[in-house]
C-alpha cells in the first residue's frame, strides 16, 4: 500500500494544489491526513472542499482545526495564531465548522502496524523534537509506525542499530528498519518551519518500506496576497517566504 501524507496545510491553497499536482506524477493509494487543515491561510474553505474531494482514508484534527472550530480556546495560542483563528471562524461556514468539530481525535490506527496522531501520539498537542521524547512517543504506541506532523519540520526517528537517528534534510527516499518503530513527520503543506519555503508532504510505501520526503515549489507569493489582501498579519505572508 502506498499512502499519500498531508500534514498542516493551514489554508494554504496554492500549497495544497502544488502538492496535489506532483502527487499526481506519483502512484498512491490511499490518502492519510494529519490535522490542521486550517489557521494561518487565507483560504480555509477551499482548503476543506480539496481535502474533502480527495476522498482521505483516515483525517484527524490539529490543534488550529479544533480552535478555529470554536471547541477549546486558543490558550495556547500567540497573538498571531489567535486573531487568524478567530479570522477563520468568522470566515467558515456553519458546516464547515461542524466538519472541522467533528475531526476525530489521534492517535488514530489505520492498521494496525500504522498510526496517525497530529503532535505525539500520547498528546496530540505535543510538538514532538527531542530524541527523548521520541522514545516515550515509540513506548506509547502499538504500530511499527507512526505518522505524526504538528512541528511542521520534516522528522524521522528510529532506534539507534538502525541507519538512521533523527535525519532533516534534503534526502527524499528512506527505507524504514525492518522490524524496529520508525516515528515520522512528512513536513508541512501549508507553512514549512525548515527554513526550505517548498511545500513538504509524504509518500509511504508499506510493501517496500519506504517514506518519500517530497519538496515542491509553489506560488508563494499568490498565498501571500490572499493573506495581505484578507487582513491577517504580515508576519503569516513573510514567514511563508522564509520558511520559517
Ligand atoms: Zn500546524
Amino acid at each position: 500500500m502506498r499512502y499519500l501524507i498531508l500534514s498542516d496545510l493551514h489554508a494554504n491553497l496554492p500549497a495544497l494544489e502544488a502538492v496535489i499536482a506532483d502527487a499526481a506524477t506519483l502512484q498512491y493509494d490511499e490518502i492519510l491526513v494529519l490535522g490542521d487543515l486550517v489557521g494561518y491561510g487565507a483560504d480555509p474553505a477551499a482548503v476543506i472542499e480539496r481535502t474533502l474531494a480527495l476522498n482521505p482514508k483516515s483525517m484527524i484534527r490539529g490543534n488550529h482545526d479544533k480552535v478555529c472550530a470554536g471547541i477549546e480556546p486558543p490558550v495556547l495560542f500567540n497573538d498571531v495564531a489567535r486573531l487568524a483563528a478567530e479570522w477563520t471562524h468568522d470566515t467558515l461556514s456553519p458546516e464547515h465548522l461542524e466538519m472541522l468539530a467533528k475531526l476525530p481525535q489521534g492517535p488514530l490506527t489505520v492498521t494496525p502496524d500504522l498510526e496517525i496522531c497530529h503532535g505525539a501520539p500520547f498528546d496530540e498537542d505535543f510538538y514532538l523534537f527531542e530524541e527523548a521524547d521520541a522514545a516515550r512517543a515509540i513506548a506509547s504506541t502499538e504500530a511499527r509506525i507512526c505518522l505524526f506532523g504538528h512541528t511542521h519540520v520534516p522528522t524521522l526517528f528510529a532506534k539507534a542499530d538502525d541507519p538512521f537517528g533523527n535525519q532533516i534534510g534534503t534526502i527524499e527516499e528512506y527505507r524504514l528498519p525492518a522490524t524496529g518503530p520508525a516515528l515520522i513527520n512528512v513536513g508541512s503543506v501549508g507553512q514549512p518551519r525548515d527554513r526550505d519555503p517548498r511545500a513538504a508532504y509524504g509518500v509511504l510505501d508499506t510493501d517496500q518500506n519506504t517514506i518519500l520526503l517530497r519538496r515542491v515549489a509553489y506560488d508563494i507569493a499568490a498565498a501571500q496576497a490572499s493573506i495581505m489582501a484578507a487582513g491577517l498579519p504580515a508576519w503569516l505572508a513573510l514567514r511563508l517566504e522564509r520558511g520559517q
